[in-house]
């Protein structure tokens, strides 16, 4: 293990000069970070995209590169040396036009991420000239080079060997000289095209990149401090846990809570690499740990909620006592690429849901072409605006008692589907997105407020 420190700031800690003065105290305050990993600017990537879905107005598209120029000309007029970095934002903003404008006669997953990406292509190179401004030896580097992935576009998966081989090659030795400025979220497959790992995917940038370089540790800085019992948006009560373990915090992650992407903790736990969350707006208030060993495994430990469900109902009297249904089920929805998430099943019907995290947003959809396979084994019903809350607890099975305490608190809501028992760390349960929110209020007050 390297004595190297990564330190992730997401979007809000990088929005503005102010917000960037303050990642650089904290890259300060500890000798060993040697890696910074940054995301785009508040708000930018949200332009990117609605630009990448095709701005067929040219005012509209006008006004839109206007805002990103805006975003980053504000921050960049404060620095000392703004002619430094002047002309590599310029012909990033006229690559983001250029593309722009393709986008709306070819619009196309590859294009997206080509467009996608420039948030943190800018970013990098305003934060990195403000670390040499206050006096570091600091150096942007460009993690396509070394951040490969399959050619997925808008939700990528890394190439975990080559990863690794590219890290130890190219970004190791520049950590023992410099601090290295590097951008989250975007990386290349094997033809070098520019790809994304998914909406959020800095966090899980930062700890591939923390993973290859074998850090002692991982701190994702964002504008809470710390993993709360649930979304202090939801539930203004939440509290921040001040230690979590990698379990806990994974189900966290998989099942909705925003804070981290949910792939985040598959390296740190994978290399045992203790990971930190806090503000960087208020670093003195601490955060949270997420660690192999933890001191406590509470019964109930947070709610978390998830939107854009996606639930397909299977039915057929052929699945019933038949042997081998499921399994041609399967291989459908693998042959289209579509990934299941939950799953329950009945003698005669099986539902599942959809997920996914892509650059493109929206709810998953099921392609046609699946759905017509599907159609010639079973009837198909596609359902939308679901939502997912999950409990995430320990051990919930074996405490008399809990299945009550949690049922009786949702006698008056409408549970569509229902998975408990495949982990010993979560319960969920699928809901209509219009009284979802209410139900995690209603959890958080009668399991964490008592
Ligand atoms: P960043 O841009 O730093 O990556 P995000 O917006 O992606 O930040 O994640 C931080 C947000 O996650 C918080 O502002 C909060 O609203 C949301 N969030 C969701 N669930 C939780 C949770 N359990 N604890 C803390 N924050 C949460
Ligand atoms: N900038 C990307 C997004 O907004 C990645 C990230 O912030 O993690 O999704
Ligand atoms: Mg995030």
């Amino acid at each position: 293990m390297s004595a190297i420190n990564v330190a992730k700031f997401g979007g809000t800690s990088v929005a503005n000069f102010e917000a960037m003065s303050r990642c650089v105290t904290i890259v300060e305050n500890n000798p060993q970070t040697k890696l910074v990993v940054i995301s785009a600017c508040s708000g930018v990537t949200n332009i990117l995209v609605e630009l990448a879905n095709g701005v067929t107005e040219q005012t509209k598209r006008e006004q839109l590169l206007q805002t990103l120029v805006d975003i980053h000309f504000s921050i960049i007029n404060q620095l000392k040396h703004p002619e430094k970095i002047n002309n590599e934002i310029n012909e990033i903003l006229t690559k983001i036009s250029q593309c722009a404008e393709r986008a709306v006669s070819e619009p196309s997953e590859q294009l997206t991420d080509q467009l996608v990406s420039c948030g943190e292509l800018m970013s990098t190179h305003i934060l990195c000239q403000l670390m040499c401004e206050k006096g570091h030896n600091a150096q942007r580097f460009d993690i396509r080079t070394v951040m490969k992935t399959t050619s997925v576009f808008g939700n990528a998966e890394p190439l975990l060997d080559e990863i690794s081989i590219a890290v130890q090659t190219h970004l190791a030795p520049l950590c023992k000289e410099s601090i290295v400025v590097t951008q989250g979220f975007i990386g290349s497959d094997l033809n070098n095209k520019t790809t994304t790992l998914g909406r959020g995917g800095s966090d899980y940038s930062a700890a591939l990149i923390a993973e290859a370089i074998s850090a002692s540790g991982l701190e994702i800085w964002t504008d809470v401090p710390g993993i709360y019992t649930t979304d202090p948006r939801i539930a203004p009560q939440a509290h921040p846990i001040k230690e979590i373990s990698f379990a806990e915090a994974s189900e966290m992650a998989n099942f909705g809570a925003k804070i981290l992407h949910p792939s985040t903790l598959v390296p740190a736990l994978r290399h045992k690499i203790p990971v930190f969350v806090g503000s960087s707006k208020e670093p003195q208030l601490g955060g949270t740990w997420v660690k192999q060993e933890v001191e406590s495994a509470p019964l109930f430990r947070a709610v978390t909620l998830r939107g854009n469900q996606t639930m397909i109902t299977l039915k057929s009297l052929n699945m019933f006592q038949a042997s081998g249904f499921l399994a041609k089920v399967f291989t459908i929805l693998a042959q289209h690429k579509v990934s299941v998430d939950l799953i329950t099943t009945s003698e005669i019907s099986v539902s599942l849901t959809l997920d996914h995290t892509n650059t493109q947003g929206g709810s998953p959809k099921l392609p046609p072409a699946a759905q017509q396979e599907l159609e010639k084994l079973c009837s198909v019903v596609v359902e939308h605006n679901l939502s997912l809350v999950a409990l995430i607890g320990n051990e919930m099975g074996q405490a008399k008692g809990a299945a009550k305490q949690i049922f009786g608190t949702l006698e008056d809501y409408n549970l569509r589907m229902i998975c408990y028992g495949a982990s010993c760390h979560n319960l969920c349960f699928l809901l209509h997105e219009s009284y979802a929110r209410n139900a995690v209020q209603h959890l958080h007050r009668e399991l964490f407020e008592g």
